[in-house]
């Protein structure tokens, strides 16, 4: 079996990456260790289940322990029960991918390790940068440009502004280090402390919207917002979509997403939004980044958009897809010090940089919990610091289980972040212990906080009715007396809609939805037949 997989993967991939086949474990284990010590990289490890001297997974926990970037693979058995060994073993995290054997035909086994070599190749950052940051190692805006770009997809190498290649580059454009953060495209076209907007415009993306008026317009670029736009454009509905930022919403910050349909294996929340943005605009939806919605008017029938940079859109029909916020520690000194050692969210540009660090994750929901499995790659060790006693009714069973099995993270119940200190970079941490009563400082090179969220709702008037800062819809919309703002029409509100006519709203922003990326896009799906409904029964559909 070995010698037969090693020719088919060499026919295949032998051009660019060496494969060995290891006679026994022993034999696979002592060529890693060479490998390790000669720095030499490993991309894909493939162990069998039923190996005679130790169980597949024991050989990629050793294999992980020399190289923890390569990719494992869990060779098994066609079954497709519960008692499959890659069921458990993705569940503890102690496999990325599974092969099953024998392989039916070639072609299947190597689109499935083109797809795992690709996801390698994508972690060690190899190809072509489009842009080059340069700037400090802890400031805030050079942070604030690698996470924008990180979350748009661009590849691009930041360079300290100290280091030889900082150097030349900012020679080079007659720049010095007093105008940080530069960013230079791979055409030469070169930005000296850039705005987002124009980032985003210089990778390509619509700041502006050319069209005033529209049939639909989508406000927020998450899941739900992608999938409604996607939606509403093939049903050739004209869409505007206007995202404050760049794509991707909360889902764009998930590291690996287990739990979409149709990815066994997980997908980054990035790649999985980035495609329903590309599709969408492939439907025809005109996606405009960099433009948050200030406000909606409903006057006479139409829907007005405001624009917090001036200008308004008029609509048929809109879809309020604006998700929530990260809701903020609350401690000056930690809030001073964002960008500069405190992330909101899991900051997937940040992760690589914690190598051998000790880091720490507020939080004890799911995100927290990936965001703590992803860091644990990286970092030497990752301490969980959780208020409550127990992880149990906040998180999912099969993350809880993963964190327990993954030797550098450490939880730590009934622990509050009280403040932190650093000059320029956070450095120390003071937790407290609710139960013994009892703070202490801890030395922390990063604090990644992800505490939940508020609904983005503010930009909304007071007609829109909300329930603790959510969006109520459907049936929940108070339609009599009760509310100052009530339902205006004798009609019950659609499914979806809110206390508006003919505005929808979708996803995590919504009174009861469900906080899951499927969820937020089935929502974004269901809106855009409603909204047919609605149009074609106002009678302008
Ligand atoms: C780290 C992390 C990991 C997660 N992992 C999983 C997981 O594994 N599985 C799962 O099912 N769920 C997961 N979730 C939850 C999931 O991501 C959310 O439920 C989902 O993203 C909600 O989608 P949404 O489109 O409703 O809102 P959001 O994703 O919040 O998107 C809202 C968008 O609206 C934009 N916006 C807000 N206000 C305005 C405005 N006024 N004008 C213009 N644009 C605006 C925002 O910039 C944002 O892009 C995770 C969440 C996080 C944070």
């Amino acid at each position: 079996m070995v010698q037969a997989l090693r020719d088919d993967l060499s026919r295949r991939f032998g051009e660019d990456f060496r494969v060995i086949g290891g006679s026994s474990a022993a034999a696979g284990l002592a060529a890693l260790r060479r490998m390790a010590d000669e720095g030499r990289q490993v991309a894909l490890v493939i162990a069998g289940h039923g190996m005679s001297e130790m169980p597949g997974t024991e050989f990629l926990a050793r294999a992980y322990e020399m190289h923890p970037l390569a990719k494992r693979v869990l060779l098994v058995e066609r079954d497709y029960s519960a008692r499959s060994p890659i069921v458990q073993a993705m569940t503890l995290g102690q496999a990325d991918y599974h092969l099953t054997k024998p392989w039916v035909l070639e072609q299947d086994l190597y689109r499935e390790i083109s797809g795992f070599l690709a996801e390698w190749a994508k972690d060690q950052h190899v190809g072509f940068d489009l842009f080059q940051v340069i700037g400090g190692l802890q400031d805030r805006g050079t942070h604030e440009l690698q996470e924008l770009l990180t979350r748009f997809g661009e590849p691009y190498r930041f360079h300290d502004a100290g280091s030889e290649q900082g150097r030349l580059l900012l020679k080079d454009k007659d720049l010095d280090a007093s105008q940080l953060p530069v960013v230079i495209r791979h055409d030469g076209y070169t930005m000296v402390r850039p705005t987002p907007t124009q980032l985003i415009e210089a990778a390509g993306g619509t700041v502006c919207s050319e069209i005033s008026e529209c049939d639909v317009v989508i406000v927020g670029a998450g899941p739900a917002g992608l999938a409604a736009a996607v939606y509403a454009a093939s049903e050739g509905l004209q869409t505007v979509v206007l995202e404050e930022t760049v794509s991707g919403g909360q889902a764009g910050n998930s590291p690996m997403i287990r739990n979409y349909p149709g990815f066994p294996h997980g997908i980054s929340g990035h790649d999985l939004t980035r495609r329903a943005c590309e599709q969408a605009w492939m439907f025809g939806a005109h996606m405009v980044f960099s433009q948050r919605a200030a406000g909606l008017e409903y006057r006479g029938g139409e829907r007005t958009v405001e624009l917090a940079g001036g200008g308004q859109i008029t609509a048929r029909a809109v879809i309020v897809a604006t998700g929530i916020a990260w809701r903020r520690l609350g401690v000056p000194r930690l809030e001073a010090l964002v960008g500069a050692g405190v992330f909101y969210g899991a900051a997937g540009s940040e992760t690589r940089a914690m190598q051998d660090r000790g880091v720490h994750v507020v939080g004890a929901g799911n995100s927290a919990g990936q965001a703590a499995l992803h860091l644990a790659r990286h970092a030497r060790q990752v301490t969980m610091l959780v208020r409550g006693d127990s992880l149990a009714r906040t998180m999912s069973d099969y993350l809880i289980r993963e964190i327990m099995a993954t030797g550098n993270i450490t939880v730590r119940l009934h622990t509050a972040v009280t403040d932190g200190r650093g000059d320029e970079h956070l450095e120390m941490l003071t937790l407290y212990d609710k139960l013994d009563d009892r703070a202490e400082q801890v030395p922390a090179a990063a604090l990644f906080v992800l505490i939940g969220g508020e609904p983005r709702t503010q930009w909304l008037p007071d007609t829109v009715q909300l329930e603790r800062g959510y969006i109520l819809t459907g049936r929940d919309v108070i339609r009599d007396g009760s509310h100052p703002s009530r339902w205006p029409l004798d009609r019950a509100p659609l499914p979806l809609e809110t206390s508006v006519p003919g505005v929808f709203a979708v996803g995590d922003t919504r009174h009861r939805s469900i906080k899951r990326v499927a969820s937020a896009v089935g929502d974004g799906a269901t809106a855009v037949r409603l909204v047919q409904e609605y149009l074609t029964a106002e009678g302008i559909g």
